[in-house]
């Protein structure tokens, strides 16, 4: 986004002042309670012929295509003089106008009840927009300012919470398409919690936490307080701030049980939409989101893939590098909040086994490598399928197989070389992130060979465990911290796992079952209907677990079933359940050694001096 932003800060001077082609929307809300907005867009200076305008088929920080245009009806377009004008329908989001005169003013109702990141929610209490998914634009003019006009902000009590910039008249710039698409708007009546950070060259940016939740401001006070120090060890991993657009950001926070809920990255803010009912007491499990979000102000923001780069609002967007953009956010966001004291190294000890069992014990990892998962996006990063797919068997995501990337690069940076993967981000963030050069993945292993003065070292990383599927020893990489790799349910006999539910048919199994596991290679399969299992007969997913909790390791159990090809039987061998854990030294009663500790502790100690 670099060349447009430049435009950005030349146009701030006059933003005031309203640009000849700016174009305009007004918001308006008579049926909030019905979970409809109005909205008039209105363009100036209408090159002669005809103008297409359209709505979003993907959102910033989306990987996935999402019909955003079966939301929006009532369409009609308009000229100066409110003249009606002729608009056809080309396609399902396409719309087209051919004779019009300098202006065009086109009207139509938004249906949003979806409260998270992606979608829209509208209701008496707040009106939570994602701009793709809420506002229609025109072809050819990408580069055009856009500005927004929001009515009923009395009506309803809210105050206007986004990256776009206010200006004195009550209205919200954007200075171009990509800009005001990456600008998630929320209009809620919110308690605001602000601080400052200071960067090495003395330049100070504001932070704010604003939240529309069942909270009092001491509870919004002191989760902002806890997000703060996230904020400071984010700044340390990479030494300073980005330079924020218009010196602010903001976490855009909405808090409520009936919320579908996501975290959604923008270069200036953050989406983030919680499930609880409030923050008060569900404080630990909330910071994960705003730990991952944050990071992103650095990582896929600023230090970008270039194949994100521009946005294409038309159809999905495929990146081959989401291991990193995602994965290593994914790394750092759970650190970071071990890091800022704000969650026990036990827990972080599951969190880090939940990435090596990614890696280690998941077909798609066995057989894909993460640069390969990252391209899946397309269908899995909340792509709706109406069919049955193979993902548990061909799909792993690339939050976690390229968290463990991170996690063993990081360890054997730190073994190896000396160096943290801290030094690698920041080395990035210098080469890409600040001077907004997006990357492509070997301008990654360039900074790698560079940060490590090890060009093999780095090529032979990237060959094995990002354009290939080889694994990383994280076994003896753990043993240097101290930590024990071993398996969660040692001596315990496993069958592989079978999601079961009860159909007219008899017990059925809903899920693809798992190459490699017992039931798989004994040809169980979705759809097929359990009868009994070692005899018996089994009612429920209880009843099937406890059959199985009774035997032992090689036990031989036959399987009683039914599908449409008529009754079978098979005979599964059980197994060893392959499922990791990671423990500390000290609670197997093992003597930690001093290097060890050392490692640990500067591993996950916090950075902030
Ligand atoms: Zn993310």
């Amino acid at each position: 986004m670099k060349k447009l932003y430049l435009t950005a800060a030349a146009l701030l001077v006059a933003a005031t002042s309203f640009a000849q082609n700016e174009i305009f929307y007004t918001v308006s809300f008579p049926n909030a309670v019905h979970h409809e907005a109005e909205i008039s867009m209105r363009i100036p200076e209408v090159p002669a012929g005809t103008l297409r305008v359209r709505m979003s088929r993907s959102s910033p920080g989306r990987y996935a295509t999402h019909e955003f245009g079966k939301n929006i009806y009532n369409i009609k377009a308009y000229g100066e003089q409110n003249q009606p004008l002729t608009l056809k329908q080309v396609e399902g989001d396409v719309y087209e106008i051919a004779q019009h005169g300098n202006t065009v003013i086109i009207n139509y109702t938004l249906f949003g009840n979806w409260m998270d990141g992606t979608y829209v929610g509208i209701d008496a209490s707040t009106a939570h927009l994602n701009m793709p998914a809420a506002f229609m634009w025109a072809y050819g003019m990408d580069k055009r300012p856009a500005r927004f006009k929001f009515n009923d902000l009395n009506k309803y009590g809210w105050q206007v919470v986004t990256q776009l910039k206010p200006d004195a008249t009550g209205t919200y710039y954007a200075p171009n398409l990509q800009y005001m698409m990456d600008s998630p708007t929320s209009l809620a009546p919110v308690k605001t919690y602000s601080w400052t950070i200071k960067n090495p060259d003395g330049k100070v940016q504001d932070l704010h936490l604003t939240t529309h939740s069942n909270d009092d401001q001491t509870v919004v006070d002191n989760f902002g307080k806890m997000v703060q120090r996230i904020t400071q060890e984010a700044q340390a991993v990479f030494g300073e701030l980005p330079k924020y657009d218009y010196g602010n950001y903001t976490f855009i926070h909405d808090v409520y049980s009936t919320n579908a809920g996501d975290g959604m990255e923008h270069r200036n803010s953050t989406s983030i939409v919680q499930t609880t009912p409030q923050i008060a007491g569900n404080e630990t499990r909330l910071l994960g989101t705003f730990s991952h979000e944050y990071f992103h102000s650095w990582n896929v923001e600023r230090i970008r893939p270039k194949s994100l780069e521009p946005f294409n609002f038309e159809h999905a967007n495929m990146s081959s590098e989401l291991w990193l953009a995602e994965g290593f956010t994914q790394y750092y966001g759970e650190l970071l909040i071990v890091r800022a004291g704000l969650r026990q190294s036990a827990d972080y000890l599951r969190t880090a086994a939940g990435l090596v069992n990614t890696v280690l014990n998941t077909p798609a990892a066995a057989r894909y490598s993460p640069a390969q998962m990252s391209r899946y996006a397309v269908f899995a990063d909340a792509g709706v399928a109406v069919d049955q797919t193979n993902m548990a068997n061909i799909f792993t995501s690339y939050y976690t197989y390229g968290g463990a990337t991170a996690l063993a690069l990081d360890l054997r940076l730190r073994n190896e070389f000396n160096l943290t993967l801290d030094d690698f981000m920041r080395a990035l963030w210098l080469a890409h992130g600040k001077p907004e050069k997006p990357y492509t993945i070997p301008d990654l292993q360039n900074v790698l060979a560079s940060v490590t003065k090890n060009p093999k070292f780095a090529a032979d990383f990237f060959s094995k465990y990002i354009y290939g599927f080889e694994k990383n020893d994280y076994t003896a990489l753990l043993d240097k911290a101290g930590l024990i790799l071993r398996r969660a349910q040692a001596g315990k006999a496993w069958a592989g796992q079978l999601r079961l539910s009860p159909s007219n048919e008899g017990l059925q199994i809903t899920g693809s079952t798992i190459i490699g596991t017992p039931v798989y290679t004994a040809g169980l399969d979705a759809g097929d209907i359990l009868l009994t299992v070692d005899g018996k007969e089994v009612k429920d997913q209880q009843a099937y677990m406890s059959v199985i909790a009774g035997k032992n390791i090689g036990d031989k159990i036959t399987y009683t079933y039914k599908n449409r090809t008529g009754n079978h039987e098979a005979v599964v061998t059980l197994t060893e359940n392959p499922a990791y854990e990671i423990v500390t030294y000290e609670s197997v009663s093992k003597q930690l050694s001093p290097a060890q500790e050392a490692f640990r502790t500067k591993w996950l100690s916090t950075k902030v001096k």
